[in-house]
This record gives structure tokens, C-alpha cells and sequence, in this order.
């Protein structure tokens, strides 16, 4: 599914961050691949940053106004330009937020909150784990959305 190498520096602080680079194989769902990554890890909270290539996107625009969420596939070949996103828990669950813009083979970009995207090339990702630190989320009524819990 994946394949990965610990990258961590030496700090004289003594940080608690661990970082990874991650490389999900081709033809794989990277939303799925990570969550496994992240579960076997036992990261609580951390971040995602990436490169790659995908064949396939599906982006959730939630309109605020109604809080409705409207979905919308693209099946063509695709560049990330960037990939960013956070990792935290929700009722014990690992909890991803990521956002991803990729660009078409005219040069113009889509993107928006990445529910799932195929890999068609590949996927290059860089993964920091903040450590002991657990980040929760719960649901917010008001803007209808999962927000952090400090
Ligand atoms: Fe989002």
C-alpha cells in the first residue's frame, strides 16, 4: 500500500516531532492509505504535505449558507500541485483534514477538501508527527462543521 522512511533530525531542543516520508503506491486511494499510515503509527496529531499524480478526485464544497455539502468527481489525469493537510482524533478515530490543488493538462487547477483521490503515478507525502500530543475535534453546529476541541 505504501512504503515509508523515518526522517527524523536530531534536535537540541528536544522536540518531540517524528517526520516520515511517505510513498503510497501507485493505483492506491490516498485518504485510505494514509489513515492506515497514521493508524499504524499511532499519530494523534501532526501534519501532511505532497506531491504527485492522480487520475481521480473527489472534492466536498459544504455551502455555509445552508450547510449542505455538494461533492464533485474529476476522472482525468491530474498533477498535485499541493497537498495539505492536518491529523487529528475524533472519538478515538484518526481524523484527516486535507486539502489538495491539481492542475490538468491544460494548466488549469481544481481543488478544494479532498474526500479521495487514485494515484496514477505517484504519491510523495511528508508526514510530522507531533509526538505525545492528542488534538481532538468535535462537531460545531453553527458552521456545521468538525472543529478542534482545545
Ligand atoms: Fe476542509
Amino acid at each position: 500500500m505504501y512504503k515509508y522512511k523515518k526522517v527524523n533530525v536530531a534536535s537540541p531542543l528536544g522536540d518531540w516531532n517524528e517526520r516520515y516520508v511517505l510513498s503510497i503506491d501507485n493505483h492506491e486511494e490516498i485518504m485510505a492509505a494514509l489513515a492506515d499510515f497514521c493508524k499504524k503509527k499511532k499519530i494523534k496529531a501532526g501534519d501532511i504535505t505532497g506531491i504527485g499524480a492522480i487520475s481521480e478526485a473527489t472534492f466536498r464544497f459544504l455551502d455555509p449558507a445552508t450547510k449542505q455539502y455538494v461533492d464533485k468527481v474529476f476522472e482525468e489525469q491530474m498533477e498535485i500541485t499541493n497537498l495539505t493537510g492536518n491529523i487529528s482524533s475524533k472519538e478515538g478515530e484518526v481524523y484527516l483534514h486535507v486539502h489538495l490543488t491539481c492542475s490538468r493538462r491544460d494548466y488549469t487547477c481544481v481543488g478544494g477538501h479532498l474526500l479521495k483521490a487514485r494515484i496514477n503515478g505517484a504519491c510523495e507525502l511528508l508526514v510530522t508527527d507531533f509526538g505525545l500530543t492528542s488534538v481532538g475535534r468535535r462537531f460545531d453546529p453553527e458552521t456545521g462543521l468538525n472543529l478542534y476541541d482545545f
